[in-house]
This record gives structure tokens, sequence and C-alpha cells, in this order.
């Protein structure tokens, strides 16, 4: 399988290498976990893997529908060859519909005017419309709030009746996934099922009712309804630390840099801007080529707020020390003299030997999905085709 149209040149020495085997596998373990239809989330650049290499890799592994965050991005995926059904829902006034309605591309709608914007914008000769629904059930975010349902629902069938738009699905999504005990989700569902009482009694029939990101795929059988929306366990990253059963995922990304330099310092010798670390023993340290240029967190310098980021240098684990400066940061050897070109592992899955996405985002005060969509920058970006067995007689297949 090629992803060409993903691949990077870049203009640095810093590399990310993205498995697809390993995002085959993860689709085929989420479809098969959840025991649903899989929905594909591949927004921002596919979480910093490549839009279009991730979204034919999890059409591959089984997934069922594409979803972007905006009209443009879903656009593209269907200019780039992708067949069958795209969500995408993030709208503003401004942006422009008419490309993504010709495209077939199921567009949100949070409100009657937005439905009627829809219309509007229809090209004419173009097919009818495709548009879910979304509902606010406790995220305040996105999504029609409560008290204008009835009246969303009212004017969505009616204009269904009248051939300006085909109501394909109802949608709403968690604040507090990721905290399976969070008295939130028990309410959130109870009013996604009112929701879907309101709108089948105004008429609609949406193939796609689902309400559930990765960690609600995982974590909650009870809102996996028609399909389950899938981001970051398609990447294979943890979508609730500290909560999720080993569902078998393997992280698709690799980060590396070769090591570029190597040098001795006294005890007293400051390292980096605004000498935030100071060498208390003779030590050696290594310069690592990459910085938040690239995507590195600036976050990861050390000392900060929480334990240290650590990269690996030829498989063994070194802490950054001092502040990550914009293209370039250093870490501490210890003493050892590994050689200048020696590999650099900043995070990947536990087989490339170095720390994790989620190692990162827990030294530097975020979350693994910020780790992975920021990384980039200057950054090559080049494609790995594993073959990753499915667990024998495991539920993967
Ligand atoms: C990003 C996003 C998802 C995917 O969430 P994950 O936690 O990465 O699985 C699902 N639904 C909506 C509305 C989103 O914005």
């Amino acid at each position: 399988m090629t992803a060409t149209s993903d691949v990077r040149a870049g203009l640095g020495p810093g590399r990310i290498e993205v498995d697809l085997g390993a995002l085959r596998h993860n689709a085929r373990v989420l479809r098969a976990t959840a025991g649903t239809r899989l929905i594909a989330v591949v927004k921002a650049d596919g979480y910093g893997h490549g839009m279009l290499a991730a979204a034919r890799a999890a059409k591959v592994g089984g997934a069922d529908w594409l979803a972007a965050a905006t009209v443009e991005e879903a656009v593209v995926l269907r200019e780039a060859g992708l067949e069958g059904p795209i969500l995408c829902w993030l709208t503003v006034p401004a942006t422009d519909l008419a490309p993504a309605i010709a495209a077939g591309v199921d567009l949100t709608a949070y409100s009657a005017a937005e439905l009627d914007a829809i219309a509007a914008a229809t090209p004419s000769g173009a097919e009818t419309p495709r548009v879910q629904l979304k509902v606010d059930t406790g995220l305040s975010r996105g999504g029609a709030p409560a008290d204008a349902w009835s009246r969303l629902f009212a004017h969505a069938a009616e204009g269904e009746r009248a051939g300006r738009w085909r109501i394909t699905g109802i949608w709403s999504h968690f604040a507090c996934s990721d905290e399976p005990g969070h008295p939130a989700n028990d309410r959130q569902e109870r009013a996604f099922r009112r929701a879907l009482t309101l709108a089948d009694e105004a008429g609609l029939r949406p193939e796609l009712r689902h309400l559930a990101n990765s960690a609600a795929a995982v974590l909650r059988p009870s809102a996996r309804f028609d399909a389950v929306r899938c981001g970051i366990a398609l990447y294979g990253l943890d979508p609730a630390p500290g909560h999720t059963s080993d569902i078998g995922l393997v992280p698709a990304m690799t980060v590396r840099a070769p090591l570029a330099m190597v040098k001795h310092l006294a005890p007293g010798d400051g390292v980096s801007y605004g000498h935030i670390w100071t060498a208390d023993r003779a030590t050696t340290v290594g310069l690592v080529p990459v910085g938040y240029g690239d995507g590195v967190p600036r976050h990861a310098s050390s000392p900060g707020p929480a334990a240290s980021a650590e990269v690996a240098v030829d498989g063994k684990r070194r802490p950054i020390r001092g502040r990550v400066c914009m293209d370039q940061f250093v870490v501490d050897l210890g003493g050892d003299l590994p050689a200048v070109g020696s590999d650099v592992v900043l995070f990947g899955p536990p087989s490339a030997g170095g720390p994790t996405a989620q190692d990162w985002a827990e030294a530097c005060g975020t979350i693994n999905y910020e780790i992975v969509t920021r990384i980039g920058g200057r950054m090559a970006r080049t494609y790995l085709d594993s073959e990753i067995a499915d667990a024998p007689g495991g539920e993967a297949r």
C-alpha cells in the first residue's frame, strides 16, 4: 500500500515513521471490539500521521466510514479518491458548502438555519445533500441545545419529506468518556436516547446514530449504537490512560533523529537557554537536532513541573536537560559517549525501545493526542508497512 501523497521530504534531520500495518491492525481491533460500524476519524492530518494514508489504511482495516472535522478536510479525502461515506462537522457561516455537497460528503447541522443554508448551497443538479444532526447532550460545545431539539427535528423531517436534504445520522459527543466513572457519561447517554426518541417521533429514520469516541467505544458498550467514532485509538494510543483494558492497540508513529554531537560537561556548567539545568557532576551530554520548530513541546524542558521527558539513544533512556529550543535540545548521557549519528527515538511503540507518546504527554502535562498531532514542522514523514498478526483466537479478525 502506498501513501505517497503524505510522504514528506522534510527540511531537517527529524523523521516521523508511520506504520500502516499498525493502523490497519488497530482498525481491525476496534471494529471487532466495538462490534459495530467503525468511523475512522482522520482530522488534523490524521492526528499527525497523514490524513490520506491514515484514511486508506483504516479502510483496508475495515473502517466503514471516514470522518474529518472541517468541510475542507472531507473534500480533500473525496478528491483523493476515497470512496464511501465521509462525515464532517465543523462548519462556520463563511464555509463554502457546495464542494462537499457535490462530493456527497455528510455535513453536520446544529440548527434549522444551518439546514436551510445547506439546502441553499446545494448546486443545481447535485444529489440531495446528506446531513447529520448533532445534538448537545452535555459537552456544551457544538450541537443543538436540548430546548431546540423538537423544533430542529420537525424542520429536518419536513425538509426531508420535501426532498431538500436527507437526514443520514444523529449524533452527539461525550465530555468525560476518558473517565468512565464520571456521572456526566450516564447523563449524556440518557439525553442522547431522549433525542433519538424525539427524532423518531418527528418521523426521522437516520441510518447512523452515534455517540462514542475512542474511550467510549472501548469502555462503554451501551454507547456504541450504530457506529463508533475512533480517532486516538486508531493511531494506537490509549484513549483513557489508567482505565482502558488492553485491547492490543499498536502505536503507529515513531519519531527519530540522529544524535548530532556529544560533549563533556564539568560540574557547574549550565545547559541551554536560561541555564535552568546545571550539571551537578562531570557528565556527558548529547545534542538532538530537533526542537519546538519540529513540534517537540517546549514543555518537555527540564527541570519542569513533571518528571523529565526522555528519549532513547541507541536504545538507552536519556533525560532531556535544560530548555528545549526551536531547533535542538540536550540530553544527559551520564558519562557515556555514544557515537555521533546514533539513533535517537523520541517516542514510538514499545517495540521501538523508547518512550511512548503517552510518556511524553505525562512529562509535558498534556494528552497523547497533542503530542502526535503537533509533532511535524520540518520533520520528514515516511511510511512503513509491517504485517502485525492479530492475536490468535482473539477478537481482531
Ligand atoms: C476528534 C473527535 C472524535 C475522535 O475522538 P477520539 O477521542 O480521538 O477517538 C470523535 N468525535 C468528535 C466529534 C471529535 O471531534
